[in-house]
């Protein structure tokens, strides 16, 4: 039997990206980027207010202070959007509205709540609320309470990011600052993977659907519906292709409908029994079979396979096995795929809270509670330093459905190891963000 590193090595080197497709940006929200995103500009592009004030040359406020103010003569009023019409002389000041670029000369900003009008039509200390002159023509003036330096209140230009710089790179997931970025520098389109159509499909002559009555023996098709959620939350497309029963007619049937779609993802059927089709149904279908045991606990039964270039995983048929199998190998595959470059689950060291013993036949994934010590550094409960704790559940079996809803991380227990200690550092798989957003 094949370890959960081989196996995983196995289906990756089986796995191709996808090809491409291009969106306008609004549209490639959550999509993989296919291209380098690189600055055809700089940004800022010019030099400009970082404040709503005057813009100086901080010569002239050389010892400036509340009792002994600068006293500069407004040649000027400047919003946003509009270029300076004069450059600026010793004794001037123009004054300046955030974002505005910088005029000519200026080498400083100096902050609306450090200066008061004098003169002029409508003053107001300090406010600049009233009526002003547009070009200060009528001679109004600026008193300057506080010395400025060379650069004050001033975003350089290319302080963001200069002409050729790489802002995104390919394989990065499009979020909306990534968006922003891409409208920041003009740029209208962009390349992204393709998406991946997973099919799933559920195997068993005793499932129903959620609307069916539940006789005796039947149980709900749960395995189709967390699948198809964990398709979605890759970022992949689901295909729901429902139940097929335990025979090899239905199988070859629904399984060929699956067999369209770029992956394939079946449940059950996959272990021993007498029942138990699916790999045989796939191999009539042409697959070449990889593997079809992984030692790791839940989840042993897993045929991975290659069917007309596609892959085909057989997971096993209790929801959690199938489940932890689809972490650990077919999002990652889904993820490549999609030309995602980080594609393997993310894993913290953490202290375990109790003993626990095993064989040393198989990988354990450990549904537990992944919390910070209470003696974590202040400030840290966000991030990835300090301590965490793994606190492995009771309830561990592959059928058990709410001990995993409760669970925020898969305890690691590798392989050949049998004993662990309370104390001992454990590795820890988050199942998701959620870990993130507990209190604690
Ligand atoms: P199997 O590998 O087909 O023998 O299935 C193993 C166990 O998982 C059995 O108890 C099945 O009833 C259960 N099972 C199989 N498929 C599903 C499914 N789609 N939803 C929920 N349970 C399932
Ligand atoms: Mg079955």
């Amino acid at each position: 039997m094949i370890s959960v590193e081989q196996a995983l090595n196995i289906i990756l080197s089986e796995i191709n990206v996808l090809g491409e497709e291009r969106f306008a940006i609004p549209l490639s929200l959550g999509r993989v980027l296919a291209e380098d995103v690189r600055a055809n500009r700089s940004n800022p592009p010019w030099d400009n207010s970082a404040m709503d004030g005057y813009a100086v040359i901080a010569k002239d406020t050389k010892g400036a202070s509340k009792d002994n103010p600068a006293v500069l003569n407004v040649i000027e009023d400047l919003p946003a959007g509009y270029a300076a019409k004069n450059p600026l002389k010793n004794g001037g000041a123009i004054r300046i509205m955030t974002g505005a670029p910088m005029p000519d000369g200026a080498d400083a900003v100096v902050m609306v709540e450090y200066t008061e009008k004098t003169g002029g039509k409508g003053s107001r200390a300090g406010t600049h609320r009233g009526t002003h002159p547009k070009d200060g023509s009528d001679g109004w003036g600026v008193r300057i309470f506080k010395e400025a330096k060379i650069g004050d209140n001033i975003r350089k230009q290319g302080e963001d990011f200069q002409t050729g710089d790489c802002l995104i790179k390919k394989g990065a997931v499009i979020r909306p600052i990534e968006i922003g970025i891409m409208a920041a520098i003009g740029k209208s389109f962009v390349s992204v993977y393709q998406r991946p159509r997973v099919a799933v499909l559920s195997t068993g002559d005793e499932l129903v659907d959620i609307d069916e009555p539940l006789l005796k023996g039947k149980i709900v098709n749960t395995n189709g519906y967390i699948l198809s959620a964990l398709v979605k939350e890759c970022g992949a497309e689901a295909i729901q292709i429902g139940i097929a029963r335990d025979t090899k007619k239905d199988l070859k049937e629904k399984l060929g409908v699956a067999a369209k779609a770029d992956c394939i993802i079946s449940s059950g059927g996959v272990s021993v029994g007498d029942f138990d089709l699916v790999k045989d149904v796939l191999k009539e279908m042409g697959t070449e079979m990889r593997f079809w045991k992984v030692a790791m606990k839940p989840g042993k039964p897993l045929a991975f396979g290659i069917i007309n270039s596609k892959p085909s995983f057989g997971l096993p048929g209790n929801p959690i096995s199938s489940l932890v199998a689809f972490k650990q190998f077919v999002r990652p595959a889904i993820l490549k795929m999609m030309g995602r470059r980080e594609i393997l689950g993310k894993t913290i060291p953490a202290i375990l809270t109790k003993d626990i013993k095993k064989k040393p036949d198989r990988t354990h994934f450990v549904r537990g509670l992944l919390k910070q010590g209470a003696k974590g550094k202040a400030g840290t409960h966000r991030g990835w330093v300090g301590e965490y704790y793994a606190e492995p559940f009771e309830g561990q079996g592959s059928a058990v459905l709410s001990s995993f809803a409760s669970s925020n991380c898969l305890i690691i227990l590798p392989q050949e190891q049998t004993q662990f200690k309370k104390g001992d550092t454990i590795k820890a798989q988050l199942i998701d963000d959620s870990f993130l957003y507990q209190k604690f």
